[in-house]
């Protein structure tokens, strides 16, 4: 009876003085892995606007038809975005939009925490996607 109850006490007087393994979350925050593929955002031209050419790609390639895009057309004849979204609703963040834009336009940053309590808040247009490219997540 007291064998079980002395091996107990060993083991927490083992773990007391060990380094904890979590952290004081919101304060900290734990480094996500190199390939983690969370909120999306734009990557941005050197005009400072977003790189996307409205290709369509990213359109096609998503299977959960997340993705609303109307093209517009520039005087010079260059496509962009006349009207871009990401509906993260719906989105499994398999970062096919990342992999099929030609452009690098559409990205997976580091962000994880989208916990919005409008669902309204969760459909990315392209003043927020381009945001999020400053804060780099
Ligand atoms: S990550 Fe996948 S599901 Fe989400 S918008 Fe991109 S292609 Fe669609
Ligand atoms: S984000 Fe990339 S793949 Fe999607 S429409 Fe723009 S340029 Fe094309």
């Amino acid at each position: 009876m007291i064998i079980p109850l002395l091996k107990g006490l060993c083991l927490t007087f083992s773990r007391i003085f060990s380094k904890p393994i979590t952290i004081r979350y919101p304060e900290q925050k734990h480094p996500m892995p190199a390939r983690w593929r969370g909120v999306h955002y734009f990557r941005k031209n050197e005009a400072g606007e977003t790189a996307c050419v409205a290709c369509g790609l990213c359109v096609a390639v998503c299977p959960n038809t997340c993705i609303t895009l109307e093209i517009g057309e520039k005087p010079d004849g260059k496509r962009f975005p006349l009207k871009y979204e990401i509906d993260v609703w719906r989105c499994i963040f398999c970062g096919f939009c990342q992999d099929a834009c030609p452009v690098n336009a559409i990205n997976l940053g580091q962000g994880y925490e989208e916990a919005h309590y409008r669902k309204e808040d969760l459909v990315l247009n392209t003043k927020t996607l381009l945001s999020m490219y400053e804060e780099k997540i």
